[in-house]
C-alpha cells in the first residue's frame, strides 16, 4: 500500500538535498544553529500587468515616503492616502515613467515573496533574465541566492525579494543617483508595507542606498545595521559570489546571523 506521506517525505527530502549542497559548496561541515521556526504561508504578488506601448518618458515628482512623516519611522502621516499594501503600492507605480529607465525596460521587476515575510531581500536592480520575466533574482545570481534561503531552512516564498530599482539599467550599468532618487521610495513602501524584522542587503547598491552610507560593502557586511527600526545585516551580492566562491564562507557567517536573530521571536 502506498505511504500517504510520500510527497512529505519526498518535500522534506528535496530540501535537504538543497541545503547539503550549499553546505557542501561553501565548505561547511558542521553547525550548531537549528532553522528559524516556519513563518506563515506566502501568497505571490500578482503577476506584472502585460506592458502597453510605451509612452514618452515624462519625470515626475516622486512619491513621499510614510517614514518621513511625523509620527516616526515607519508611520503613515496623519490622514494619508499613502498605499498600505504590496498591491496597492503596484498599482501606485502603474505603467512608471518616473526616470529614464522606462524607454529601455521591458518589465518592471516590482518583488515577490510573502507579504508578511520577517526576512526581506534587498538587491540592486533586475538584470537580463529578471527584466524579461517581470521577476528578481531569477537568472544564475538568483539561483545561488535561492539556495542561499533554502539553506537557512526556509523558500523564497518566505521571505521577499526585491531590488532598490525597479527596472533594468542598460547593459546592467549601475543604477544613477537620480534613477535611485525617483525609485527608492516605493522599496521603501514595501518595507514598510512588509515591517520585516530583518532586511538581508545584497551588495554594495543595496547597502549603500538603504544606510545611506558610501562605505564599502566589505566594511558594511557582517553587522547589523538599522534602517527605520529595521536590522539591515548587508552581505555580499550572489553575484559577487558567482565571481568570488571563496567568500561563500562569510556569506554563510552573515546568514547564521540573520538566523539567530529571526529565532529570537
Ligand atoms: S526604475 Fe523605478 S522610477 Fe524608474 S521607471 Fe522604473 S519603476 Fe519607475
Amino acid at each position: 500500500m502506498e505511504d500517504p506521506r510520500r510527497d512529505e517525505i519526498a518535500a522534506i527530502a528535496r530540501e535537504m538535498k538543497a541545503r547539503l549542497s550549499w553546505y557542501r559548496e561553501e565548505g561547511v561541515d558542521s553547525w550548531k544553529i537549528a532553522p528559524p521556526a516556519p513563518i506563515k504561508e506566502s501568497e505571490r504578488i500578482q503577476k506584472m500587468p502585460k506592458q502597453k506601448e510605451p509612452k514618452p518618458y515624462e519625470p515626475i515628482e516622486p512619491p513621499r515616503f510614510a517614514a518621513e512623516a511625523p509620527g516616526g519611522p515607519l508611520s503613515a502621516p496623519a490622514g494619508s492616502t499613502a498605499p498600505r499594501t504590496l498591491a496597492e503600492i503596484r498599482d501606485e507605480i502603474g505603467d512608471c515613467r518616473r526616470c529614464k529607465l522606462c524607454s529601455t525596460r521591458k518589465n518592471i521587476v516590482f518583488g515577490t515573496g510573502s507579504p508578511t515575510a520577517a526576512l526581506m531581500f534587498v538587491g540592486e536592480a533586475p538584470g537580463a533574465d529578471e527584466d524579461a520575466q517581470g521577476q528578481p533574482f531569477v537568472g544564475r545570481a538568483g539561483q545561488l541566492l535561492t539556495k542561499m534561503i533554502n539553506a537557512m531552512g526556509l523558500s523564497r516564498e518566505e521571505v521577499y525579494i526585491a531590488n532598490i530599482i525597479k527596472c533594468r539599467p542598460p547593459e546592467n550599468r549601475n543604477p544613477q543617483p537620480e534613477e535611485i532618487a525617483s525609485c527608492k521610495p516605493f522599496l521603501e513602501k514595501q518595507i514598510e508595507a512588509i515591517r520585516p524584522k530583518v532586511i538581508c542587503a545584497l551588495g554594495t547598491f543595496s547597502a549603500q542606498t538603504l544606510l545611506e552610507t558610501q562605505q564599502k560593502i566589505s566594511a558594511l557586511r557582517g553587522k547589523f545595521h538599522e534602517y527605520h527600526g529595521v536590522k539591515v545585516l548587508p552581505t555580499f551580492h550572489p553575484a559577487y559570489l558567482l565571481r568570488n566562491p571563496n567568500e561563500k564562507k562569510s556569506v554563510w557567517e552573515d546568514l547564521q546571523k540573520i538566523m539567530e536573530e529571526l529565532k529570537k521571536g
